[in-house]
């Protein structure tokens, strides 16, 4: 067999305009998101993409206009050998209008050894990868033993989570490879979590009554919110000062676990004492965290700021975290992913990279977020490992190097093979 994957794997490098080809039609489709909701077309394409290949096919709306898809391929001896999910998100940023690209960000151009055009590098190439690996494999009427469960999923980029809906819908395997932006590192990543913290008054009072509610003798127990909410941002800064001098970990820099006050609301009108005020922060953690423990974190402490003033103390802030949506809801979470680097799936990546890129693998961690931090979160072993650089992912011209996509499209179809032929541990449990 050894021989058969050495021949596939050349194969990538002689078919590279297939690869390229296929990478620029997932490019044509428009996916930008926001707005969202313009999948439909782009996923029944990967849909009878994976049907014509043998995949079994589950396609559900998350959103109108914006299904998922998952195919799984039965392997033929499931229950003795490892399984694995390949996931990609098929929405990609937003373009702006006025954007000065070369050609239209959905008209993508070859030459000089790139692809451009919005997806190249976040994510597209590292779908076209996988499915073009995907083909090969079937093409050379390869069997594999594991299961083989790919999911194009949406909403990636406006924190909605298509990768939550996969494993709420019950899709486990005993590892995942999310193929999202790396640069050919094996990546975990830390978590992002959003809030609203909210002071507010029972009661509204006019203007008029302010000097009641400040000076001596007015006998009037009340505060304006937005006033009660500066004690609460300087909480905030307090306590990320003080996670920037405790916490850390290898790979980012210190104080990259950040609180940000991102947003602000509050008052009615300038003829009342604001009678609330809520605020939308933005909380990085590290990949050892979890969004509900950095989540408790911040409502002790500013509830211990909150018992530090007399009004607060009557009228405690009200905390409402996360969201399944920046666009429907205001909110999202991304939950951290450690990598395990002795995690037999893990090496076996390691290997595969090696092996083909001829080139040390790196195992580190990714200075932005991807959908990777859902398998964690679902207590699925995963790493993040695709083509493309974060300069790229979201910019003008954005692109990807075809050399890249060629060595990372090898090592996918080499670890794809190696991983699912790899017997079961007998305490693995998917
Ligand atoms: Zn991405």
């Amino acid at each position: 067999m050894q021989h058969k994957l050495d021949t596939l794997i050349r194969q990538v490098e002689q078919r590279q305009d297939e690869l390229v080809g296929l990478l620029e039609r997932l490019i044509r489709f428009r996916t930008p998101a926001p707005p969202a909701r313009n999948t439909e077309e782009a996923q029944q394409f990967i849909a009878s993409f994976l049907q014509d290949k043998g995949f079994a096919i589950d396609k559900w709306d998350v959103y109108p206009g914006d299904p998922n898809v998952v195919g799984v391929l039965k392997g033929q001896a499931s229950e003795r050998y490892n399984s694995l999910i390949v996931n990609g998100h098929m929405d990609v940023a937003e373009v702006g209008q006025d954007e000065p690209w070369e050609t239209g960000p959905f008209e993508p151009v070859v030459r000089d050894g790139v692809v451009i055009g919005r997806g190249a590098a976040d994510m597209k190439g590292g779908l076209a990868g996988a499915l073009f690996a995907v083909q090969l494999l079937h093409e050379a009427g390869v069997r594999l033993p594991g299961d083989l469960t790919f999911q194009s999923v949406i909403g990636e980029e406006v924190g909605e989570a298509g990768t939550l809906e996969c494993c709420k819908r019950g899709y486990r395997a005993d590892f995942a490879v999310v193929v999202d932006t790396s640069d050919l590192h094996i990546q975990g990543q830390g978590g992002v979590i959003t809030g609203w913290v909210t002071v507010k008054s029972r009661q509204t009072y006019h203007d008029g009554t302010r000097k009641s509610m400040l000076h001596a003798g007015g006998k009037l127990f009340g505060a304006s919110a937005i006033e009660k909410m500066m004690k609460i941002i300087q909480g905030l800064q307090d306590l990320e000062r003080h996670w920037a001098v405790m916490k850390s970990y290898p790979g980012y820099a210190p104080g990259t676990n950040t609180i940000n006050p991102a947003v602000i609301e509050g008052g009615r009108h300038a003829a009342f004492i604001a009678d609330e005020c809520r605020l939308w922060i933005t909380v990085h953690f590290y990949p050892n965290e979890t969004y509900e423990q950095v989540a408790r974190e911040i409502e002790d402490h500013l509830l211990k700021v909150a018992q530090g003033d007399v009004w607060l103390r009557d009228n405690p802030p009200q905390f409402e975290w996360g969201g399944s949506s920046m666009i429907e809801d205001r909110g999202e979470i991304f939950p951290s992913l450690e990598v395990d680097p002795n995690h037999p799936a893990v090496r076996a990546l390691i290997s595969s990279h090696e092996s083909v890129a001829r080139r040390q693998a790196i195992v580190d961690v990714s200075p932005s977020v991807t959908d990777g931090g859902w398998f964690g979160d679902a207590g699925i072993p995963a790493a993040i490992y695709g083509p493309g650089n974060l300069r790229n992912a979201h910019a003008v011209n954005e692109q990807v190097s075809i050399e890249q996509l060629v060595t990372y499209t090898k090592v996918l179809l080499k670890f794809i093979y190696d991983w699912t032929h790899t017997a079961k541990q007998p305490d693995a449990q998917p």
